[in-house]
Parts: C-alpha cells; sequence; structure tokens
C-alpha cells in the first residue's frame, strides 16, 4: 500500500516523520499527512479506480497505512449520493443532494475516521488509546479498537445520547462519564495520557482521522463524475470533514483530476453553540471558547475547536459561509426530510436542511446551484429526536374506523 512522506505543520510549516505515533506540532497546531502527489501524478489514473472495492480504500494509495495486514476495516465508505427532488422543489433548490452517510459502520461518518485512525495506530504499535467524545467518535473507535484488538478508554458528557453510551459499551471499551462538556473530557484525557502512557486520539490531536473523513470528498467527486457540486453543507463541530474534504479537493487538483474551481463549503452550527459562526462573522482567524454550549445536535456541541483557524480558512478560501440554525428548526427539518424523502437523519445532518432557506435568502445559495448536504449520521441513534405523538392504542377484536382517528 502507501504512507504518508511526511506529517506537516499548517501553522509553523514544520515538517516531521509520519513514521512514529505524532499528537500536535510543538507550535500547538494539528498535523497534516502528506503524500507524494507529483509521483502519484505520473502513475496514477481516475480510471484506474473502476472496479476497485465500494469503500473509502478504494483511495488506499492516498490513505495512511503501508500494510495491507494492517488495514481494520467494516466496510466504511461509498456511501450513496441521492437527489432530494420533492425537498428541492419546496425549498427552491431543484437540484438538492444529500449524501448518507446514515449509512457506515456505526452509523455515523466517525468510522471514516476510525478506520483510519485505528489501522495506523496498529500500524505505529500502539495498544492502548484515549479520546474524548461528544457520543459518536466514541462508538465508532470503540468498534475498531475492538477489531484492532487495542484498548480504548473514552470520556464523554454525562448528558452524551444514551446510545452512545451503550455502544462504546459493547464494544468493549473503558467508558467513563464526565459532569461537564467534552472540553472538560478532553482534559481529563489529557491527565490520564500522562499518566498512564496511553495515545491521546483526540479530534486534530491524531493527525490520520481526517485522512478517513476526506474520503468523503473523493467520493463527491468521483460519484459526481469529477464535476464538483457549487456548494457542500456540513454540520460542523470540530470541522474535521469539513477540513478532510477541503484537503482532499487539493490532493485531487495536484493529481489533475479536477480543475480550480471548488464548492462553497458552508459549515451549519447550532445557535447554542456556534463559535464558528461567530468568529466567520467577525472577520477572525480563530474562534473563542463557547460558554453554556448547549443543542441537541450532540456532535455540534463543541465550544472550541483545534482545528478553527483551518475550518475558517477553507471557509474563506472557497468563497464559502457559516450559519447557525435553532434547535426548533433542526427538529422540524428532521421530521420534514424523513416524511418527504424517506430519510430519517441525525439533528446534525436535520441542521443543513434548516440552513437552506436562509441561506437562499441570504444569496449564499442561488436557485440553479447543486448543493448538496452532508447528513453525517442516522437518526436512529437519536430516538428522542422524533417528535413522538399519542398514538392510538387498538384492542384485538377493534377496528380502525377513519384513518383520521390515527394520527399523521
Ligand atoms: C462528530 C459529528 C459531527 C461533527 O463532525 P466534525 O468533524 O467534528 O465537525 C457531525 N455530525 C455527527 C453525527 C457527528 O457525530
Ligand atoms: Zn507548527
Amino acid at each position: 500500500m502507501t504512507t504518508p512522506t511526511s506529517l506537516l505543520c499548517p501553522r509553523c510549516g514544520e515538517r516531521s516523520s509520519p513514521n512514529l505515533p505524532r499528537n500536535l506540532c510543538g507550535c500547538g497546531s494539528p498535523l497534516l499527512a502528506e503524500y507524494d502527489l507529483a509521483s502519484l501524478r505520473q502513475t496514477w489514473r481516475k480510471e484506474d479506480l473502476a472496479g476497485r472495492e465500494a469503500s473509502m480504500w478504494r483511495y488506499w494509495e492516498l490513505l495512511p497505512v503501508e500494510d495491507r495486514a494492517n488495514l481494520v476495516t467494516l466496510g466504511e465508505g461509498w456511501t450513496p449520493i441521492l437527489p432530494l427532488r420533492h425537498l428541492g422543489a419546496e425549498t427552491g433548490l431543484p437540484e438538492l443532494l444529500l449524501k448518507d452517510e446514515g449509512l457506515s459502520p456505526t452509523a455515523t461518518f466517525k468510522a471514516r475516521g476510525a478506520a483510519a485512525g485505528v489501522s495506523r495506530a496498529k500500524e505505529l504499535g500502539i495498544r492502548q488509546v484515549a479520546m474524548p467524545t461528544a457520543g459518536n467518535a466514541g462508538g465508532a473507535w470503540a468498534a475498531y479498537c475492538a477489531r484492532a484488538g487495542l484498548d480504548l478508554h473514552v470520556v464523554m458528557p454525562v448528558d452524551t445520547p444514551e446510545m452512545n453510551k451503550l455502544e462504546a459499551q459493547a464494544y468493549g471499551a473503558h467508558v467513563y462519564l464526565v459532569r461537564g462538556l467534552i472540553s472538560d473530557a478532553g482534559r481529563i484525557v489529557t491527565r490520564a495520557m500522562a499518566e498512564h502512557g496511553w495515545f491521546d486520539a483526540s479530534t486534530l490531536k491524531e493527525p490520520y482521522r481526517i485522512e478517513g473523513k476526506k474520503t468523503m470528498g473523493y467520493e463527491i467527486a468521483e460519484q459526481l463524475g469529477w464535476e464538483l457540486p457549487q456548494a457542500i453543507l456540513y454540520p460542523a463541530g470540530g470541522g474535521v470533514g469539513l477540513i478532510g474534504m477541503w484537503k482532499a479537493f487539493d490532493e485531487l487538483e495536484a493529481l489533475g483530476w479536477i480543475g480550480r474551481r471548488r464548492p462553497k463549503l458552508i459549515a451549519v452550527q447550532a445557535e447554542g453553540c456556534a463559535p464558528l459562526v461567530r468568529a466567520f462573522e467577525d472577520g477572525r482567524e480563530e474562534s473563542s471558547f463557547w460558554e453554556d454550549a448547549e443543542t441537541i445536535a450532540s456532535g455540534l456541541r463543541v465550544p472550541k475547536a483545534l482545528g478553527d483557524f483551518l475550518v475558517l480558512r477553507a471557509i474563506r478560501e472557497t468563497e464559502g459561509y457559516a450559519i447557525a440554525v435553532s434547535d426548533r428548526a433542526i427538529l422540524e427539518a428532521s421530521g420534514l426530510l424523513a416524511r418527504t424523502e424517506g430519510l430519517f437523519v441525525c439533528p446534525e445532518g436535520a441542521a443543513t436542511v434548516a440552513a437552506l432557506p436562509e441561506l437562499l435568502r441570504r444569496g449564499v445559495l442561488r436557485s440553479q446551484d447543486r448543493a448538496l448536504l452532508l447528513n453525517t449520521g442516522s437518526g436512529l441513534k437519536y430516538p428522542d429526536t422524533v417528535q413522538a405523538r399519542e398514538l392510538p392504542v387498538l384492542e384485538p377484536g377493534d377496528r380502525i374506523g377513519s384513518p383520521s382517528q390515527a394520527d399523521g
């Protein structure tokens, strides 16, 4: 297979070897994997992809696993891109698309990051992994660590969705709850790492999750015939997927597979936790810590992201945008998508739907644009987001009267 040639610091420009376990650069920035794109350009054609496995590993030349024996996979990636004809017509975007990561192993796109991160950790000889999580990353890493035979310690806020607590336990991870936010969980992991020598796999402190998540960008390009859409709406917590897609498009351009045009990268956050939106609106290069973060979209509850400066850079370089939506709008959008398109998405994914009317009104999107929504996970992990009604209860001998008696 292949291996990155180096890890590059996007802040101070320092390069280091990818062949040792690494966290942040000395300057405090996340590190990004680099590949020998110039040689790949000579030898690798997009036609070579035809007939490859229907998973993110079809792009193995640009993924950080050297020995196929270290690959830890549950079949992640190559999720469908679906047209949203009804919803598109209703909102005034006839070419609206949705990439559905709800079909991923562990039911969110965190599977991509975990597959790449755990595979590389295994390859580098790491045995004990620790991480803070808002929920879904813990579940995904627990699954892939179980498959790889690695020990995982996850720390999550006490009010993390029940399903995330259960799945991490089901996969045999050591699960700890913290009375606080993901940032508090992060501090506990940092201390535990120093005391026990565990590897810190926190978002972006670990350089390879983003390599998994970037494959969404390759897939969007390939699945749409190498014609990128005008805009991609991404529900941003730490923003790793957004930075990843930005990186992916740069890599595809370096290979000569796409041109210079980029989709507008649009970060969607929740009004109860919107540090990236605030920084974008204030024209700042970094975000500030968001106090009392709260939203039903738990994956977006990241009060201060380590890679915030990269997210903001990606948004500005692509003439993108950042926008916040209310929890109420998220719940309404979730119901609308389920009823009109048959898609029960996670609240994070629903946030992108909720943002559409305002993006059109502000002229960020135009009706002729082809916009792609990234649905990051399945609604089945969030039973609380269904606005459940009082259902009619029948006795075994009863008949169903007029359908209006039943609700909905
Ligand atoms: C983690 C997560 C997000 C946010 O992803 P980032 O890469 O941290 O921005 C969005 N949706 C779901 C379902 C998540 O689990
Ligand atoms: Zn640096």
